[in-house]
């Protein structure tokens, strides 16, 4: 079977402009609030933007600093127990703003229970994570998690299609987490041709989730913040961010510099050599990712994630003033006073070509 509609990816569609009363950007209200009633943590309110569960973005360190911005985190799954009650337990405001992340097995499952105890309710939401959101298994997980752990906002996934949401928000998820196979570092599509335009998994996804009050988190595939500003456009609640928040020190990567032979010579007729800091990023699936965590890469599993070396970017500051920046001003364009006024006030064109990238290289 093939469904002939056409499915759209960031790159197909614009945001079209429109009278606006938003005279600065400065007037545009980033935060958003978001709710869950009967959770403990019954409402987010903050930018709705999340870092990913991936080495070299989902740190504690991360999580603080994006903390000050008003900007989400989900930690990676490789924190133990006692550093994540110590990480909670430190400021009681981290608990607003932070997930801890497991993956289907009981030793994670387990963890969280020592955690959760440790940190004495001060840990407000899960992200159950798995590259597959399908398997009967992950949505038995999610049940499991709910029954265990009422209290708690749980972030499930990943999926694609508008039916496995709903199931995963009838096992009890809050936050379905939607995208497979558009990641910086993956390459599910690749490997195993699997995967949906992200765009219209969101529209789809959400459509399902909003109709039981539940919310998505657009995941992977935003390159630049305009794919964010898309995403949050198209009905995603959140969005969730890998490789634009990746390349920072707070990350926890070591920089790595290289040199390179430029082409141009100083005053004594010697070529300069150029220095670039690099950091390694990669996915979680990766070669790379399985021998750091798991002691290699089982020989039944092919790596579905790339090892990169990504510059090194100094300021993570300059990085999410520079997203933030972007959304403010998507909202001006279509005259959104407030973040979460963007689906309604944005309407889409369907295009060719987003951006012209005659010098792109040249920076
Ligand atoms: P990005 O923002 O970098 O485009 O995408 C981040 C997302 O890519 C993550 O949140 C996760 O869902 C996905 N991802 C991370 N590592 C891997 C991997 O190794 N393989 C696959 N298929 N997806 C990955």
């Amino acid at each position: 079977m093939i469904s002939e509609d056409v499915k759209l990816d960031y790159d197909d569609v614009l945001i079209v402009p429109d009278k606006s009363p938003v005279a600065s950007r400065k007037q545009v209200m980033l935060e958003k609030r978001i709710s869950f009633s009967e959770r403990a943590s019954a409402e987010y309110v903050g930018v709705p933007i999340m870092a990913a569960n991936m080495d070299g973005v989902g740190t504690t360190d991360m999580a603080d600093a994006l903390r000050r911005h008003g900007i989400f985190t989900c930690l990676t799954k490789f924190h133990s127990a006692r550093e994540l009650a110590d990480f909670f337990n430190g400021a009681p405001e981290r608990g607003e703003f932070t997930a801890v992340t497991i993956g289907i097995s009981d030793e994670d499952l387990q963890k969280f229970v020592e955690a959760e105890n440790l940190a004495k309710g001060r840990i407000n939401y899960a992200c159950l994570d798995v590259a597959n959101g399908y398997t009967d298994r992950f949505v038995d997980r999610v049940r499991k998690f709910r029954d265990m752990f009422p209290g708690i906002v749980l972030i499930a996934g990943n999926v694609v299609t508008h039916e496995q949401t709903s199931r995963l928000i009838e096992a009890g998820a809050d936050i379905v987490k939607v995208g497979i196979g558009g990641g910086s570092v993956c390459e599910t599509r690749v490997k195993t041709g699997v995967g949906y335009p992200q765009f219209s998994a969101i529209q789809e996804c959400v459509h399902s989730a909003h109709r039981v009050g539940k919310a998505i988190v657009a995941d992977g595939g935003c390159t630049v913040p305009g794919d964010v500003a898309k995403a949050l456009a198209g009905g995603a609640d959140f969005v969730m961010l890998g490789g634009m928040l990746a390349g920072h020190l707070e990350g926890g990567g070591t920089v790595i510099s290289k040199y390179f032979r430029t082409d141009e010579v100083d005053e004594a007729g010697n070529p300069i050599v150029e220095k670039r800091n690099f950091v390694e990023f990669y996915g979680m699936s990766s070669k790379t990712a399985n021998e750091k965590h798991f002691g290699g890469l089982q020989n039944y599993r092919s790596s579905e994630g790339r090892t990169v070396m990504i510059p090194f970017r100094p300021s993570l500051d300059d990085t999410v003033v520079d997203l933030l920046g972007g959304l403010r001003s998507t909202c001006s364009y279509v005259g959104a006073e407030k973040i979460g006024q963007l689906p309604e006030k944005a309407s889409f064109v369907r295009c060719n070509s987003t951006h012209n990238k005659v010098f792109q290289d040249l920076d």
